[in-house]
């Protein structure tokens, strides 16, 4: 008789942490496990921010796959999932194709354009490793350029656009204060000729937050010189300028898109039924019709039953994610009850640069400045210890607050 083979796509918090989950509920006898991602990697996507301002190094934030998954257990895939043929069960990859009893889809998200004209010739966007580091190091080519050809230079070279004030433009406008003036000190430029603007379509910064909180990130990024345009939409980008409102164009060496992700396209492409750009599924997370199939993580639009309002794309939630998916996966195999995923909202911090954070904890807590930011750093380890244990958070860990 074969085992079930189970694929996995994608190697992020919710394919990790299923991979994982599945390890410790069934032997090498019960199953194949076939772990296909990009890279041969895992990286930490919520520290992708710091890469990106240059205020981490990259190996920080990424960690070899098979130092945390055995990988005489799991058949590790280092390839690209090209197409996901669902009524077939196939799945293709750039160098291969695979067959699966039960898949699991946890490809992540992508940035949304939500057709801007220019936003996807022209924006960086914080999405992976390799855009992280090409966004840390197109800044530092500015500050270089426009140091070394005087005659041709142009201040708007140093102007920095970050557009959306979500958790992810603020977390990175955090680190980009942190980050500048050390380039200001490398390249003997003046602070002041540097402008770091983030441009907000709505009139409060993390619409729909705490307002208390989102007053205080506010104030501490002003304080450190980030300019805000609140009540202002981005309406194109271009090569060296945004249009905004109006019409009015912002010319900057450098022009972040933080406004908005969606699920992996390949979902979308595969024709699940989708809101938003995501998979509908049920509470065993699975979307309707297709039993063997689990869909995680920013992949996934899962209604909370009591309140039929989503649960927020984040980490958090991938991870919670794991425990229900590979449960369920095991009660497919051997029979039981399947297990109804319900999220359980630990709270939301956010890093502001530095020692500053701030958010709300389980109890409904808020936190500021260093309290704040180290229950973060508790949250990032805690991960890193789940995931890799003792030995992962001495490595890469962030025990020390600052
Ligand atoms: P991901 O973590 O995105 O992983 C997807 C994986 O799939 C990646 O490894 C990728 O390489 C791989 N992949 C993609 N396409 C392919 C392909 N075609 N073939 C093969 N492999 C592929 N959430 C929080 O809860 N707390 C935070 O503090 C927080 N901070 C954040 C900070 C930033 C800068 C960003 C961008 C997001 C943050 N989030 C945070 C949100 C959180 O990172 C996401 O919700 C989370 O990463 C989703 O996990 P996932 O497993 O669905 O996908
Ligand atoms: P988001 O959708 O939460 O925020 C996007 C922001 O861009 C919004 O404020 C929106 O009003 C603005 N925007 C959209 N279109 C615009 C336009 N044309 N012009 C100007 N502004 C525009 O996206 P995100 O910040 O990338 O977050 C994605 C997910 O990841 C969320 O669920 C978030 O909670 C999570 N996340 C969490 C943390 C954390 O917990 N510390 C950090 C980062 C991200």
């Amino acid at each position: 008789e074969t085992k079930p083979h189970i694929v996995l796509l994608g190697a992020g918090y919710a394919g990790m942490m299923t991979t994982k989950k599945l390890l410790q509920k069934l032997s090498a006898q019960d199953a194949d496990i076939t772990l296909v991602n990009k890279h041969n990697y895992h990286y930490q996507t919520t520290w992708l921010h710091e890469v990106a301002a240059g205020t981490i190094d990259v190996n920080r934030s990424r960690i070899m796959i098979s130092d945390v998954i055995d990988s005489n257990r799991v058949h590790i895939i280092q390839d690209t999932v090209l197409k996901i043929d669902k009524d077939n069960k196939k799945v293709e990859l750039s160098n291969s194709e695979l067959t699966y009893d039960y898949l699991v889809i946890s490809l992540g998200f992508e940035k949304a354009s939500f057709g801007i004209s220019g936003m996807d010739e022209h924006a960086f966007s914080i999405q992976d490793v390799n855009q992280s580091r090409l966004i840390r190091d197109h800044i530092e080519y500015q500050f270089a350029k426009y140091q070394n050809d005087v005659e041709n230079r142009d201040e708007s070279m140093l102007t920095i656009i970050v557009g959306g004030a979500g958790f992810t433009g603020i977390e990175f406008c955090g680190e980009l204060a942190e980050r500048i003036p050390e380039l200001c000190k490398k390249y003997d430029i003046p602070r002041n000729q540097v402008r770091i603007i983030n441009v907000e379509g709505m009139d409060s910064i993390l619409p729909g937050f705490d307002p208390e909180l989102a007053e205080y990130a506010e104030q501490s990024l002003r304080t450190r010189g980030i300019e805000f345009r609140l009540g202002t939409f981005i309406k194109e980008v271009k090569e060296g300028s945004i249009i905004v409102g109006e019409g009015e164009e912002i010319r900057a060496g450098t022009f972040i898109w933080t406004g908005g992700v969606q699920a992996n396209r390949l979902v979308g492409e595969a024709g699940f039924e989708l809101t938003k750009g995501k998979v509908n599924v049920d509470n065993t997370l699975r979307p309707a019709g297709y039993e063997d199939i689990f869909i995680l993580g920013d992949c996934s639009w899962v209604l909370d039953k009591e309140t039929a309002i989503p649960y927020p794309p984040t980490a958090q939630l991938a991870i919670q994610e794991a425990d229900t998916c590979a449960h369920n996966i095991h009660t497919l195999i051997f029979g039981g009850t399947l297990q109804e995923f319900k999220y359980d909202n630990k709270g939301t911090v956010a890093s502001l640069g530095g020692r500053d954070a701030m958010g709300t904890v389980f109890d409904g807590r808020k936190l500021y400045g260093i309290q704040a930011k180290v229950m973060k750093n508790v949250i990032d380890d805690r991960y890193l210890f789940m995931l890799g244990g003792p030995k992962l958070v001495l490595k890469k860990g962030k025990f020390r607050p600052f």
